[in-house]
């Protein structure tokens, strides 16, 4: 049986080093992290990630800063907004919650967001780092260091072993995959078009699934002894639930924990460690700022 990554354990692990480090700033400089939130309309799901992630903010003692929008809001003055934060420097992060509204264009206000603020790690300059040898980018994408963090904090080896990651987004998939290749790993990208994934998915090591697909992937298509870290998080009907759904990975965990050596749960694998990411990052951009500028 596969070892279950406990991804709640060990962002809470990470969130009490994050939370040693932020009193360790405020003793030497008198400054804390801050991370701005900023929101356009009342989408619920975007709402509850919003009031997730300044929850997170406040338990570690980082201050949050509040931008809440509306749904009507021009582009130029969301652009303005993101100037101003920008420009204030007990800012260290700046994150637009996706998806922005229809009638605003999220890839012109993502590249107004400041590298050195960039705590999505989704401006165009710091994926290009991520994927030039020799460069590194300031901020990596959230849910990819993730992936990546829950590898290293199990003791599993990357490099020179064959990982596979399906799903090549801008967010997570293509990431991933461009982290797996800094860190030694041989990669090999599964998406909509590959023909015959399994047998392709049989030779990972490692496997980072983020399709977006329930239970694609069957036990049969794990290689014994691999690592695979589960991305996906989709809803299913399920009757037996007040909530009438459950969550459920890309992967067929039943059949794979019986094969794989590691495996993450959904939910409880990476979703937790997502936000924690966002804070480490937050924490990252703050020290970089601070010690620079005292
Ligand atoms: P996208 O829909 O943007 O991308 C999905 C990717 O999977 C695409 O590259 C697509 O290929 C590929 N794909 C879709 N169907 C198949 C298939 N049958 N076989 C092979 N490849 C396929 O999704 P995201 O990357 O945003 O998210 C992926 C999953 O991860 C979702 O379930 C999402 O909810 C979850 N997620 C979880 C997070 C967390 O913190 N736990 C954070 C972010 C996402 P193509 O490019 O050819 O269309």
């Amino acid at each position: 049986m596969a070892t279950v990554i406990d991804g709640k354990a060990v962002a809470q692990t990470i969130r009490s080093e994050i939370a040693d480090e932020v009193q360790l700033l405020s003793q030497k400089y008198g400054k804390v992290p801050g991370l701005a939130v900023v929101i356009v309309g009342n989408r619920k799901d975007s709402q509850s990630y919003v009031g997730m992630k300044r929850k997170a903010c406040a338990e570690l003692g980082i201050k949050s800063f509040d931008v809440d929008l509306p749904e009507q809001v021009s582009e130029a003055e969301l652009i303005k907004q993101v100037h101003e934060l920008n420009a204030n420097p007990d800012v260290h992060g700046i994150l637009v919650q996706l998806p922005l509204p229809k009638h605003i264009n999220e890839e012109k206000v993502l590249t107004e967001i400041s590298l050195e603020k960039d705590v999505d790690g989704f401006h165009p300059l710091n994926i290009g780092k991520l994927a030039m040898k020799g460069r590194d980018p300031l901020f990596l994408p959230c849910t990819p260091k993730a992936c990546l963090e829950l590898l290293h904090r199990s003791g599993v080896t990357i490099k020179g072993k064959n990982a596979v990651v399906v799903g090549r987004s801008n967010i997570v998939g293509l990431p991933a995959s461009l982290l797996l290749v800094k860190a030694d790993a041989t990669v090999t990208i599964v998406h909509s078009h590959t023909s015959q994934p399994e047998s392709i998915i049989r030779e990972a090591d490692i496997l980072i699934a983020a399709a977006g697909q329930p239970k694609m992937i069957k036990g049969s298509w794990i290689k014994p002894g691999a690592a695979v870290i589960d991305v996906g998080t989709n809803a299913v009907d399920d009757p037996t639930r007040k909530s009438g759904y459950k969550l459920v990975g890309d992967v067929d965990f039943e059949e794979a924990s019986k094969i794989a050596g590691w495996i993450t749960p959904v939910p409880g694998g990476v979703g937790p460690m997502t936000v924690t990411m966002l804070l480490k990052n937050t924490l990252e951009g703050a020290k970089r700022y601070i010690e620079k500028n005292n």
